[in-house]
């Protein structure tokens, strides 16, 4: 995956139910396509009190992974969802930038 997603980044979500939100990567799975990100996504599961592990019963929201089709990585530039583009630096670097305003969207460079 070339263009991947990587944790920490910063995501916005462009379809489903959670069209239009933002969070942070927790983690990805290359082999499912899938990304966790942070604050979406919730399901709800129920889970069964386990008091010998002091498990409280009920419903625990959680996060769920989404398909990676259905995230963008969000540029702080254009305050938009980007689609990525990939540049060589001047040092053969390869470097994740915004095709929207051609802002660098890889973290420290
Ligand atoms: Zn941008």
């Amino acid at each position: 995956m070339a263009l991947g997603i990587r944790k920490n980044d910063v995501v916005t979500v462009i379809s489903g139910r959670d069209k239009g939100k933002r969070g942070r990567v927790l983690t990805v799975d290359p082999k499912k396509g899938t990304v966790l990100v942070e604050n979406c996504n919730f399901v709800k599961k129920h889970t069964r009190p386990i008091p010998q592990k002091n498990i409280k019963g009920g419903i625990l929201e959680k996060e769920s992974p989404l398909q990676l089709c259905k995230v963008r990585l969000f540029c702080g530039d254009c305050q938009k969802p980007s689609s990525v583009a990939v540049r060589l630096t001047e040092e053969g670097k390869r470097q994740r930038v915004c095709k929207n305003c051609g802002a660098s969207l890889t973290k420290g460079a």
